[in-house]
């Protein structure tokens, strides 16, 4: 259990037009901050008005990417109450996350505690248009200044909030997808299934590749043969063909998605056979040609699921089911959202 002390705002700021957030616009009233100290572990957690930081410039997160983070939602419920989806998983996965990087972990239960204390303080910003949520970003980061690579004798775990609109302004539109055969994301005994900000700063090339030549996002094969699919910039990444779904196995290249392990848990509750076994690119276009590729779709906190209609991969391109949202895509949105959302009841047993 945290003993967390508050120290609260007398300056509210204006809250932003529901209709209008976007992403990652906009931050709440309050921070949540506990400190690390090596010998003397978690102290002085506090729940402070939303600040800069101050940092030495030696601090080790600054030149060694000595961070990790996680990102997950509270969501604004029918009876105006919010409920958080499945922070235990964001909880373990930090753990994972730093235990490879040599950064210190709050229990699970600590970990809870702290977002839901946060939430809780900064409640009036979770919003209520619909689609919209509050996203919740906990971070770690190593602040002992010091110049020469060794695990940080002082760290920082925070969390902040932002309230977010619906991803897809316009509804969920099928996105165009990349497939990058030149850069690698992850490579076995790598960071690939941490939540680590250099696997994002080393991908920054491919998404700007993919922009340039009229893509939305990219997506990455295995970094050994540049063969197999793997997961989409910020989302796993399911096909269906032939009547089965499958998706890349999390076997340290991946990052594990909880919205992946959800869509999995109710994809075999409904009798629909998924395959974590690694699926070639090449399958994937053989199959799109054959008019065997039924599906394609991206999974993540952000924007839930999203479909995607348009895959290229060397000089080749399939499009997907017309552009048309598929059925199994579709069912597993309305499911997830209407879980997360509190529409249909949970009974899976995943909302807090
Ligand atoms: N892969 C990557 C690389 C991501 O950044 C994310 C977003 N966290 C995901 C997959 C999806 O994970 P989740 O469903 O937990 O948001």
């Amino acid at each position: 259990m945290l003993d967390i002390r508050y120290e609260l705002t007398q300056n509210k700021k204006e809250k932003p037009d529901e209709s209008a957030l976007g992403f990652g616009k906009y931050y709440t009233d309050h921070m949540f901050i506990v400190d690390h100290t090596e010998g003397q572990g978690w102290h002085d957690a506090r729940i402070v008005p939303y600040q800069p930081l101050a940092l030495d410039p030696a601090a080790m997160v600054l030149h060694y990417a000595m961070e990790s983070f996680e990102g997950m939602k509270a969501y604004r419920l029918p009876d105006g109450s919010v409920q958080l989806f499945r922070p235990d998983r964001n909880a373990e996965r930090m753990q994972n996350t730093n235990h490879r990087m040599c950064l210190p972990s709050l229990s699970t239960e600590d970990f809870i505690q702290a977002v839901k204390a946060l939430v809780k303080t900064d409640e009036d910003w979770v919003p209520h248009q619909e689609g919209t949520s509050l996203y919740i970003r906990p971070f770690v980061i190593a602040t002992e200044p010091h110049l020469g690579v060794r695990p940080s004798a002082t760290h920082q775990f925070i969390i902040i909030c932002s309230p977010v609109g619906a991803y897809y302004s316009t509804g969920i539109n099928p996105v165009k997808i990349f497939v990058e055969d030149e850069y690698t994301r992850a490579c076995p005994g790598g960071t690939g299934f941490t939540k680590c900000g250099g696997n994002y700063a080393a991908s920054l090339i491919s998404q700007v590749k993919a922009h340039d030549l009229g893509y939305e996002q990219t997506l990455w094969l295995d970094g050994v043969e540049h063969k197999y699919v793997e997961e989409v910039g910020s989302m796993n990444c399911f096909f269906k063909i032939d009547g089965t779904v499958y998706t890349a196995p999390c076997v340290g290249t991946v990052l594990p998605g909880v919205t992946r392990m959800s869509c999995i848990e109710l994809l075999k509750k409904w009798g629909i056979p998924v395959s974590e076994e690694r699926l070639p690119v090449a399958d994937v276009m053989k199959a799109s040609k054959e008019g065997k590729l039924e599906e394609v779709f991206g999974t993540g906190t952000a924007a839930v699921i999203s479909p995607v209609g348009e895959l290229r991969y060397e000089g080749d391109v399939a499009y997907i089911n017309d552009g048309k949202i598929g059925e199994i895509t579709h069912k597993l949105y309305d499911t997830l959202t209407g879980i997360q959302w509190g529409k249909i009841p949970d009974d899976m047993g995943w909302t807090v």
